[in-house]
């Protein structure tokens, strides 16, 4: 189970109830391998999930976990989550953004990538296949480890070539082209 890392945990100022509060929360999670914190409680018509706050009136989940984790979200700001899954509540995950920003995003070319279920060659984008990195970009991990081999390849190649040229530079090695001679 994730500990959130809460502003000010001293709980000088937090009653019973928000403790309680937060616990509840907590069982909620469902830690995903891709870093996601996947929302288990109840799932609102719009995809969000929706978390009931003793005494108080529910609030959508990640929202929750951004103020008890970051704070108040600035008024007419809305979090954005930057892994695009509604159901996410991992703080890590979401921003406070402007509406305009939050409209952008969602029709860039990272968030048209974030809609794929399947990469370029047909591997699925989800669990241990999937790489979120920084402001939600997605990869597919096998297509990532391919690369990885070719770009290696290609960097041992190219020394290869460095050092073979180095050798024929240094030293006094056959003279190649002649003054005068044409290359063609
Ligand atoms: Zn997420
Ligand atoms: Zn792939």
């Amino acid at each position: 189970m994730p500990m959130l890392e809460l502003p000010g945990n001293s709980s000088t100022e937090k009653s019973e109830g928000q403790m309680n509060e937060r616990a509840r929360f907590e069982r909620k999670l469902s830690v995903q391998t891709n870093g996601c914190w996947n929302w288990t409680g109840a799932i609102s018509g719009t995809g969000y999930g929706n978390f009931s706050r003793n005494g108080r009136k529910a609030i959508l989940a990640h929202r929750f976990s951004y103020e008890i984790s970051k704070g108040k979200i600035p008024d007419g700001l809305q979090i954005d989550h930057l892994c695009r899954n509604r159901r996410c509540v991992n703080p890590e995950h979401l921003e406070a953004v402007t509406r305009y920003e939050n409209y952008i995003r969602g029709v860039s070319p990272p968030a048209q990538n974030a809609k794929r279920t399947h990469c370029i060659r047909g591997h699925e984008l989800s669990g241990k296949n999937l790489i979120i990195r920084a402001y939600g970009s997605r990869r597919c991990r096998k297509c990532e480890n391919a690369d990885q081999v070719i770009y290696s390849r290609r960097r041992r190649a190219v020394r290869a070539l460095r050092k073979a040229r180095s050798r024929e530079t240094s030293g006094p090695g056959p003279e190649l082209v002649k003054s005068g001679e044409r290359i063609t």
